[in-house]
């Protein structure tokens, strides 16, 4: 099978018998047609059947190393520069199509899988059989076209003691049993975001696990098919409330559903298990493998076409109302300008300087990623407040799309016109401007952001610990040595 159309992974969809408990209801069945997802799962389709545009296809494409059918182009191995950019070129045109406002399409997790297929050797320090398991489910994911999500972090129960201690170790999801067929899994993990919609979930390690004899239940990294008996997903209220894509143009279209994941006694079969037991090398399994770099690779293209847009809709806002001869809103304006260029800038530099791993993977220069991911998640709570400083009080002056149509229509023409808009061209720009930083979409972009890889403030912690500062340190000493001369 190759690269599927939007069509085909409706179909799947449909025929997928999920555990999805959401707004008081259980739902098992019926996931494209259910109003908290058809739409997102339209916007989906829409992403798959962009593979078959005769005018993307090469860019969205590859022959698969397999079966010489078209396949998607994240799920290629880079051995080349040419082939970091044919992955970046793919990256980006998923996201400008998305506005950048989606963060789980399937290329940021193949990035993690295609890293982990080449990684072998990393796999084989607990056993062989993991690598191989890692491989040939990277190879049926790629071939079928599969959309995964993953699940990190334990229950947010108590931060003052140990994740894997919560509640007498009873909370986070572990390894209850190893029987002959697989491992059993008991307990929590939150979140899984677009979990009811995704065909599988990866349960990877979280960031840290203590090398103790406690922690080996909770250090694994499994992939179950988001039906599997006993697996339930226990979403948010969902924040598409089915209006039209003029009043919430983003929530009506990428609404992506988080989903607390509970494991009542999970079964996952031994060839879908790449990491038993072995904190040391859950704690290393991104970094070891490069996957945390194309992860990052694809994070950053994403969020370079989400500041394209931020400018785009900023510069829409100040010609329409006639504010962008102002200094200070120049100066906002120029504030994203830099923002802009600085992330393609992390991205060129870390394609530049390029190498391949020490399993022959062409690989970002990790350290301009590394800064760009750490950058990202405070500077884009930037972007929602220079919106709602622009668009004052045009953020509210909003009315719907049935009130243009009705009675009201002509005194939205007459007194909601701006400088090079219409009534209702304005409308519609004013509202994008409202879904982007002031509705509850607007409000969980931000959040997302904020700690998509992690607590930012711990993940500085971490940069610090690993960058290498010595140099400079030394170029300091040296400079202090040259006093009294
Ligand atoms: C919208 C959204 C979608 C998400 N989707 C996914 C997903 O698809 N898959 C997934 O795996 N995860 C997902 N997450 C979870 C995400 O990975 C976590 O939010 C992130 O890792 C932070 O963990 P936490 O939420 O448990 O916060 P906590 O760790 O509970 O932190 C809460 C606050 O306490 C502070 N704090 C807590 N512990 C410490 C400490 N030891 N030292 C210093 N400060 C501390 C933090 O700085 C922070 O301010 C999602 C989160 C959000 C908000």
């Amino acid at each position: 099978m190759a690269a599927r159309t939007g069509k085909e992974y409706r179909d799947r969809l449909a025929t997928s018998r999920p555990t999805v408990q959401i707004q008081g209801e259980t739902v098992s069945e019926g996931i494209p047609d259910h109003p908290a997802f058809r739409n997102l799962v339209d916007t989906y389709a829409g992403l798959y059947d962009m593979q078959h545009d005769p005018a993307l296809r090469d860019v969205l494409t590859y022959p698969s190393p397999t079966s010489g059918d078209p396949v998607g182009t994240s799920f290629l191995v880079p051995r080349t520069a040419e082939d970091l950019r044919a992955r970046r070129s793919m990256m980006k045109t998923w996201a400008d199509a998305s506005l950048g406002m989606l963060g789980r399409t399937g290329d940021y997790l193949n990035s993690c899988l295609m890293a982990l297929s080449e990684a072998e050797g990393f796999f084989a320090q607990a056993d062989p059989e993991f690598g191989r398991n890692v491989r040939r489910y990277y190879e049926m994911v790629r071939e079928q076209d599969l959309l995964t999500t993953h699940t990190l972090i334990p229950p947010q129960a108590n931060r003052a003691t140990a994740a894997t201690q919560q509640a007498g170790g009873a909370l986070a999801a572990r390894v209850v049993e190893e029987r002959d067929d697989g491992i059993v899994l008991r307990g929590a993990r939150m979140l899984a975001t677009i979990g009811p919609i995704a065909d599988e979930l990866l349960v990877f390690p979280s960031t840290v696990l203590r090398g103790t004899p406690e922690d080996a239940p909770y250090s694994f990294a499994v992939a179950v098919a988001c039906d599997t008996p006993g697996l339930r997903f226990l979403c948010r209220e969902t924040l598409d409330y089915g209006r039209s894509h003029f009043d919430h143009p983003l929530g009506s279209r990428f609404e992506e559903m988080d989903a607390v994941v509970v494991f009542d006694d999970v079964l996952v079969p031994y060839e879908r298990c790449f990491m038993l037991g072995h904190p040391e090398l859950c704690n290393g399994f991104y970094s070891e493998t490069s996957a945390v770099v194309h992860m990052t690779h694809q994070v950053v293209t994403r969020t370079t076409a989400k500041t394209e847009f931020m400018l785009g809709l900023v510069s829409a806002m100040a010609q329409a109302v006639g504010i962008e001869q102002f200094q200070h809103v120049q100066e906002n304006l120029a504030e994203v300008i830099v923002a802009l260029e600085t992330l393609r800038a992390f991205t060129r530099a870390a394609e530049c300087d390029a190498e391949p791993n020490a399993y022959g993977v062409m690989t970002p220069r990790w350290e301009p990623l590394n800064a760009a991911r750490n950058w990202y998640p405070r500077l884009y709570q930037r972007f929602p407040e220079i919106v709602r400083k622009l668009g004052a009080s045009g953020l509210m002056a909003l009315p719907t799309e049935a009130d243009l149509a009705g009675e009201v229509g002509e005194d939205v023409e007459r007194y909601l016109q701006s400088a090079t808009l219409s009534g209702a061209e304005r409308v519609r720009l004013f509202r994008l401007a409202w879904d982007t930083c002031a509705s509850a979409f607007g409000g969980r972009q931000s959040l997302y952001e904020y700690y998509f890889f992690g607590d930012p403030v711990r993940m500085s912690g971490a940069l610090l610990a690993s960058y290498e500062r010595e140099p400079y340190l030394e170029r300091v000493r040296s400079f202090l040595r040259q006093d009294g001369r």
